[in-house]
């Protein structure tokens, strides 16, 4: 905690450190995937497959255009334009917005111009978070296969071709001078835009899923229906990892939700 590290003793302990940490502090209590727990010589106490299996997060996906000389942008007066279609969502956002400004499309080069953000809102991709050490100081190992899944490239791909569409329209495109890749060899191969949404997309800082609910019934499920982590007693998880599937929207308020239910939970059982 803090670079510290203490040691707490309790009845009850409730894991709440995120959906990139919940496999990585589960598996050093010795609960998780036997082999990748041995690897690292931590004993292995409780066997739970699912442990930093099923990482989800929505996958960010940018084009961006330059605006043409001479147009005036001033950041007090600016639009957004948000368009859902189904799986897919787009956002059209200025470059001087302070949205854009303040996240980490800020470091776009162009100091005016617009960029068109496509996230499938139901990725059915999954990346794994892993034990990168049995130090507390050491990061998870991340992996977060993005566009791996047929259905997330379709998606994608129609997002990206409809943003780069729109920046080339008849009615945008005497607004902006230069659209940065991906350019029209690229765009017409389906091919070559995935390996380019692939190597140019981002987190949309939503990740989720890491020890997921479910059955007894189902082998990878990590914690039960009340968020108890299978197998072991008085360890709850209660964070986006819990999540079996990811929400459409930002998971903020579905992770506040997820809070206020196990402590009601916590407040009425027992154990
Ligand atoms: C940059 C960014 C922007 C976002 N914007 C939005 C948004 O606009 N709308 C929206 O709905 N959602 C947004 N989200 C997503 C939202 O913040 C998360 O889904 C949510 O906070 C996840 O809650 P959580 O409880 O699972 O984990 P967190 O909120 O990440 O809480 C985990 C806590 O555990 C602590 N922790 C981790 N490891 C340890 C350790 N070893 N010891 C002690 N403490 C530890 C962390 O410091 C952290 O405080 C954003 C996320 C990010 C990163």
């Amino acid at each position: 905690m803090g670079g510290r590290v203490e040691e707490i003793h309790g009845e009850r302990v409730t894991l709440a450190a995120g959906s990139l940490y919940a496999g990585d502090l589960d598996a050093l209590r010795g609960s998780g995937r036997p082999a990748e727990l041995s690897d690292h010589g931590v004993e292995v106490r409780y066997d739970v497959a699912g442990v930093g299996q099923n990482l989800i997060d929505h996958c960010a996906t940018f084009v961006t255009a330059e605006a043409a000389a001479g147009i005036e942008q001033n950041p007090d007066e600016y639009f957004e334009f948000y368009l859902r279609a189904g799986d897919l969502y787009l956002a059209l956002l200025p470059l001087y917005s302070p949205r854009v400004r303040s996240g980490h499309s800020s470091r776009s080069r162009f100091a005016a111009g617009h960029r068109h953000r496509t996230r499938r809102r139901r990725p059915r991709s999954r990346g794994t978070v892993r034990l990168a050490g049995t130090s507390a100081a050491a990061a998870p190992l991340i992996t977060l296969n993005f566009l791996e899944h047929p259905d997330d490239q379709r998606i994608m791909l129609d997002g990206i071709r409809l943003a780069w569409e729109v920046l080339h329209s008849p009615e945008l495109g005497p607004l902006v001078t230069k659209v940065l890749p991906p350019v029209s060899e690229i765009i017409d191969s389906d091919e070559a835009l995935v390996d380019w949404a692939q190597s140019t997309s981002g987190s949309g800082w939503h990740p989720v899923g890491t020890a997921r609910m479910g059955p007894d019934t189902d082998r990878g499920a990590v914690v039960d229906q009340h968020g108890r982590l299978r197998g072991v007693d008085h360890l709850r998880v209660a964070d986006a990892s819990v999540m079996p599937l990811t929400v459409s929207v930002p998971t903020n308020l579905t992770c506040m939700m997820i809070g206020e239910r196990i402590a009601e939970w916590m407040r009425t059982e027992s154990d």
